[in-house]
């Protein structure tokens, strides 16, 4: 629909959502039909884009939402399947149109619908999951970083795995050695990565699918100094700590602690244990990769409580990188909330 100041000025061309805190998302700022050749038009430019940043892999974000002008739009590209969530009212009725196109551009084999996210009840819209056109394997095996590695599109989280790390495994690659462990290693991301440059690596998520599936790609890859444990992260780190255990790398990437703002002060206390246990079985000059995926953390409050951990923890702790998500997950710069993921990469001296 048209947005109009109130002097009835034509701003621009939003979806509109009657249910929403967000009752506008911008479109454009041009009077055009939003059609099969508008929407076709931004995801060939998203599309285009990815070719200049993303290497080795086929598996990626191919539209970022926000970031690439397409307001609640979400496309994963896995070789040659696609996985679309469409997360609001107007986009939801753009789909058909949306499969349509995709079909045409990229003759994928299939294109499977992830609709079964909780911010869709916001939009009084269903839960929904299936083929939308095509058809779904169980198993699609494609390349991330020259690793191979197996996803399950309708069964897996998110939309099978979890593709904004894809630049920070390859960081931690830069710096991992020894002994080291990878806390919520879900499809085994940086434990898989970080294995060519340790001695052994041990992943440890409480989810048993999530570890068949790293199982599996270690297999898939002959890797076979990496072991994966069923257990609590917390648990697990105060329990290898008072065991004497200790690691020349921790990589932490927990879910999302602060899903909304008034979760914002547990959700600190939630990463500052988390990051206090890290640093306490962290070797003298080793590493911990650390991450928060929660928009409402700034960068700014994370360095605050990691630093707060390291006083506790009586470490002394050097800031190495200061990373973000992939570059396939666009940072749009008047939409803060696209810049939500934070990564850290800290030295213990
Ligand atoms: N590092 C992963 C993504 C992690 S997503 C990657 O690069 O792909 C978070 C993971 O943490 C999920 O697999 C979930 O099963 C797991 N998880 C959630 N809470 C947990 C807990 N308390 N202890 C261990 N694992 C947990």
């Amino acid at each position: 629909m048209s947005v109009r100041d109130r002097r009835k000025r034509f701003l621009g061309q939003a979806l509109y959502s009657n249910r929403s805190q967000i009752a506008l998302r911008l479109l454009t700022r041009e009077k055009r039909p939003i059609d099969r050749a508008f929407l076709a038009e931004r995801i060939q430019t998203a599309a285009d884009y990815r070719r200049q940043v993303v290497q080795d892999s086929e598996a990626f974000r191919l539209v970022a939402s926000e970031g690439d002008v397409l307001p609640s739009l979400v496309i994963d590209r896995y070789g040659e399947y696609l996985v679309v969530q469409t997360l609001s009212q107007g986009m939801e009725r753009l789909k058909p149109i949306i499969t349509d196109i995709l079909q045409e551009k990229f003759s994928p084999r299939g294109v499977v619908e992830r609709n079964d996210v909780v911010v869709r009840s916001l939009e009084a819209l269903e839960q929904a999951k299936g083929v939308l056109s095509g058809e779904a394997p169980e198993e699609v095996i494609v390349s991330i970083n020259g690793l191979r590695f197996a996803f399950n599109l309708l069964e897996g989280q998110k939309t099978g795995g979890f593709l904004d790390q894809r630049e920070n495994y390859r960081a931690a690659q830069s710096y991992a050695f020894g002994r080291a462990l990878d806390c919520f290693t879900y499809a085994g991301g940086f434990a898989l990565h970080i294995s060519r440059c340790c001695d052994s690596v041990l992943g440890i998520d409480s989810s048993q699918d999530a570890l068949r599936l790293a199982q599996r790609n270690a297999d898939l890859n002959g890797i076979s100094n990496v072991e994966w444990k069923e257990a609590n992260c917390f648990d697990f780190l105060k329990a290898a700590d008072q065991a004497g255990e200790r690691f020349d790398v921790v990589v932490l990437d927990p879910p999302a602690f602060a899903r909304q703002r008034s979760n914002l002060d547990s959700a600190l206390r939630g990463y500052k244990e988390l990051n206090l246990r890290g640093l306490k079985i962290l070797n003298p000059g080793g590493y911990l990769i650390t991450c928060s995926c929660s928009y409402h953390v700034t960068e700014a409050d994370f360095l605050e409580t990691i630093a707060s951990a390291a006083v506790d923890a009586h470490r002394t702790v050097t800031v190495v990188e200061r990373r973000t998500q992939g570059r396939d997950h666009p940072i749009l710069l008047t939409v803060p909330e696209t810049l939500y993921l934070k990564c850290l990469i800290l030295r213990a001296l």
